[in-house]
Protein backbone atom coordinates (compact mmCIF):
# COMPACT_ATOMS: atom_id res chain seq x y z
CA UNK A 1 0.00 0.00 0.00
CA UNK A 2 1.55 3.22 -0.76
CA UNK A 3 0.69 6.58 0.72
CA UNK A 4 0.64 9.81 -0.20
CA UNK A 5 3.75 12.04 1.11
CA UNK A 6 3.40 15.23 -0.33
CA UNK A 7 0.26 17.69 0.70
CA UNK A 8 -0.97 19.34 -2.59
CA UNK A 9 -2.07 22.72 -2.33
CA UNK A 10 -5.17 23.96 -5.51
CA UNK A 11 -4.77 27.65 -6.09
CA UNK A 12 -0.96 28.50 -6.76
CA UNK A 13 -0.23 29.43 -10.01
CA UNK A 14 2.24 27.26 -12.16
CA UNK A 15 4.26 27.55 -15.18
CA UNK A 16 3.91 25.34 -18.22
CA UNK A 17 6.38 22.60 -17.79
CA UNK A 18 5.82 22.57 -13.85
CA UNK A 19 6.13 19.13 -12.37
CA UNK A 20 2.53 18.87 -10.21
CA UNK A 21 2.87 15.00 -9.18
CA UNK A 22 2.79 12.02 -10.17
CA UNK A 23 -0.02 9.64 -11.83
CA UNK A 24 -0.53 7.37 -8.46
CA UNK A 25 -1.48 10.29 -6.90
CA UNK A 26 -3.25 12.70 -9.33
CA UNK A 27 -4.35 11.53 -12.76
CA UNK A 28 -3.90 14.30 -15.27
CA UNK A 29 -7.35 16.20 -15.86
CA UNK A 30 -7.40 19.38 -18.36
CA UNK A 31 -4.47 21.93 -18.72
CA UNK A 32 -1.91 19.39 -18.11
CA UNK A 33 0.21 16.60 -19.49
CA UNK A 34 2.17 13.25 -18.32
CA UNK A 35 5.98 11.88 -19.06
CA UNK A 36 7.28 9.10 -17.70
CA UNK A 37 4.49 9.05 -14.64
CA UNK A 38 5.05 12.55 -14.01
CA UNK A 39 1.90 15.09 -14.44
CA UNK A 40 2.99 18.48 -15.55
CA UNK A 41 1.08 21.87 -15.88
CA UNK A 42 1.02 22.80 -19.95
CA UNK A 43 -0.37 26.33 -19.24
CA UNK A 44 0.45 29.56 -16.99
CA UNK A 45 -2.48 29.10 -14.61
CA UNK A 46 -4.03 27.83 -11.12
CA UNK A 47 -3.28 24.43 -10.28
CA UNK A 48 -6.25 22.07 -9.03
CA UNK A 49 -6.06 18.94 -7.37
CA UNK A 50 -9.12 17.60 -6.84
CA UNK A 51 -9.31 14.96 -3.93
CA UNK A 52 -12.77 13.55 -4.78
CA UNK A 53 -11.82 12.73 -8.70
CA UNK A 54 -8.53 12.14 -7.96
CA UNK A 55 -7.61 14.61 -10.86
CA UNK A 56 -5.38 17.19 -11.41
CA UNK A 57 -5.96 20.08 -13.35
CA UNK A 58 -4.30 23.58 -14.12
CA UNK A 59 -6.83 26.47 -15.29
CA UNK A 60 -5.74 28.66 -17.40
CA UNK A 61 -4.37 32.08 -15.86
CA UNK A 62 -6.60 34.92 -17.60
CA UNK A 63 -3.65 37.28 -18.29
CA UNK A 64 -3.17 36.54 -21.93
CA UNK A 65 0.86 37.76 -21.68
CA UNK A 66 2.58 36.60 -18.61
CA UNK A 67 5.84 38.11 -18.32
CA UNK A 68 7.59 34.72 -17.71
CA UNK A 69 11.16 33.89 -18.98
CA UNK A 70 11.29 32.83 -22.72
CA UNK A 71 14.20 31.82 -25.13
CA UNK A 72 16.33 34.60 -26.28
CA UNK A 73 15.34 37.46 -23.33
CA UNK A 74 18.07 38.80 -20.97
CA UNK A 75 17.22 38.01 -17.77
CA UNK A 76 19.15 39.45 -14.25
CA UNK A 77 19.50 37.06 -11.25
CA UNK A 78 20.68 36.31 -8.22
CA UNK A 79 23.77 32.69 -7.77
CA UNK A 80 21.60 30.59 -5.72
CA UNK A 81 23.42 28.04 -5.23
CA UNK A 82 26.76 25.83 -7.00
CA UNK A 83 27.88 22.67 -7.64
CA UNK A 84 31.31 21.80 -9.59
CA UNK A 85 29.03 21.91 -13.62
CA UNK A 86 25.71 23.52 -12.13
CA UNK A 87 24.92 26.93 -10.96
CA UNK A 88 21.15 27.69 -9.83
CA UNK A 89 20.05 31.53 -10.42
CA UNK A 90 17.12 32.91 -8.78
CA UNK A 91 15.61 35.29 -11.36
CA UNK A 92 14.02 38.52 -10.50
CA UNK A 93 14.14 40.35 -13.63
CA UNK A 94 13.35 40.15 -17.53
CA UNK A 95 14.67 42.97 -19.18
CA UNK A 96 12.36 45.31 -21.04
CA UNK A 97 9.87 43.90 -19.14
CA UNK A 98 7.70 45.32 -16.31
CA UNK A 99 7.48 43.51 -13.61
CA UNK A 100 7.52 39.11 -13.45
CA UNK A 101 4.75 36.93 -13.16
CA UNK A 102 5.96 35.18 -9.74
CA UNK A 103 9.65 34.08 -8.75
CA UNK A 104 10.98 31.68 -11.48
CA UNK A 105 14.21 29.60 -11.02
CA UNK A 106 17.40 29.36 -13.96
CA UNK A 107 20.04 26.89 -14.28
CA UNK A 108 23.65 27.22 -15.80
CA UNK A 109 26.02 24.04 -16.89
CA UNK A 110 29.32 24.89 -16.95
CA UNK A 111 29.75 24.85 -20.52
CA UNK A 112 27.31 27.43 -21.01
CA UNK A 113 29.15 30.19 -18.37
CA UNK A 114 31.99 31.22 -20.92
CA UNK A 115 33.22 31.14 -24.64
CA UNK A 116 36.57 29.96 -22.99
CA UNK A 117 36.93 26.39 -21.13
CA UNK A 118 35.58 26.51 -17.61
CA UNK A 119 36.71 23.40 -15.79
CA UNK A 120 34.25 24.30 -12.45
CA UNK A 121 31.43 26.98 -11.94
CA UNK A 122 33.20 28.83 -9.30
CA UNK A 123 35.73 29.75 -11.62
CA UNK A 124 33.64 32.09 -13.14
CA UNK A 125 30.71 32.62 -10.51
CA UNK A 126 30.16 32.82 -7.48
CA UNK A 127 27.45 32.30 -4.67
CA UNK A 128 25.69 35.77 -4.01
CA UNK A 129 27.01 37.15 -7.38
CA UNK A 130 24.74 39.02 -9.51
CA UNK A 131 24.80 37.96 -13.61
CA UNK A 132 23.17 39.08 -16.57
CA UNK A 133 22.11 36.03 -18.47
CA UNK A 134 20.29 34.89 -21.73
CA UNK A 135 17.51 32.43 -21.71
CA UNK A 136 17.79 29.01 -23.50
CA UNK A 137 14.25 26.99 -23.02
CA UNK A 138 10.76 27.97 -22.33
CA UNK A 139 10.36 25.46 -19.48
CA UNK A 140 11.45 25.57 -15.93
CA UNK A 141 14.03 25.42 -14.34
CA UNK A 142 15.14 27.59 -17.59
CA UNK A 143 18.32 27.27 -18.99
CA UNK A 144 20.62 29.90 -19.41
CA UNK A 145 23.76 31.28 -21.06
CA UNK A 146 26.43 33.53 -20.40
CA UNK A 147 28.49 32.99 -23.33
CA UNK A 148 28.60 36.78 -24.28
CA UNK A 149 30.53 39.63 -24.03
CA UNK A 150 27.09 41.07 -22.74
CA UNK A 151 26.54 38.76 -20.61
CA UNK A 152 28.20 37.02 -17.25
CA UNK A 153 28.79 38.94 -13.40
CA UNK A 154 27.07 41.97 -13.12
CA UNK A 155 27.75 43.16 -9.64
CA UNK A 156 29.99 41.02 -6.66
CA UNK A 157 31.12 41.01 -3.45
CA UNK A 158 34.46 40.66 -1.92
CA UNK A 159 34.88 37.30 -0.50
CA UNK A 160 36.86 38.56 2.32
CA UNK A 161 35.24 41.61 3.51
CA UNK A 162 31.93 41.41 1.93
CA UNK A 163 32.29 45.04 0.06
CA UNK A 164 31.32 45.44 -3.46
CA UNK A 165 34.20 44.41 -5.83
CA UNK A 166 35.26 46.77 -8.85
CA UNK A 167 36.43 45.78 -12.12
CA UNK A 168 39.86 46.51 -13.64
CA UNK A 169 39.88 45.33 -17.52
CA UNK A 170 39.33 41.34 -16.92
CA UNK A 171 40.09 41.07 -12.61
CA UNK A 172 37.63 42.51 -9.72
CA UNK A 173 39.07 43.93 -6.82
CA UNK A 174 38.02 45.23 -3.86
CA UNK A 175 38.92 48.87 -2.40
CA UNK A 176 38.41 48.30 1.23
CA UNK A 177 40.84 45.28 1.44
CA UNK A 178 42.71 45.22 -1.67
CA UNK A 179 41.80 41.26 -2.55
CA UNK A 180 41.30 40.35 -6.41
CA UNK A 181 38.70 38.04 -7.95
CA UNK A 182 38.53 36.24 -11.24
CA UNK A 183 34.60 35.86 -12.81
CA UNK A 184 33.20 35.75 -15.95
CA UNK A 185 32.96 39.31 -16.43
CA UNK A 186 29.82 41.20 -18.56
CA UNK A 187 31.11 44.28 -20.01
CA UNK A 188 28.10 46.10 -18.13
CA UNK A 189 29.27 45.35 -15.17
CA UNK A 190 27.99 47.73 -12.63
CA UNK A 191 31.09 49.17 -11.08
CA UNK A 192 34.28 50.03 -13.30
CA UNK A 193 37.10 52.81 -13.00
ZN1 LIG B 1 37.52 43.00 0.37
Amino acid sequence: MTSIVNEYRSGRIVLPGEKLCIVEEFMPGSGVYERNGTVYSRCVGRVLYDYCSRKVSVIPSPYKTPIIPKPGRIIWGQVYSVSDDIAVIRIFRIEGAKALSGTFTGIIHVSQLSENYVRVVEEAIKLGDYIRAKVLTSWSPYQLTTKNATLGVILAYCSKCGKPLWRRNTILYCKACGNTEKRKISIKYMLSE
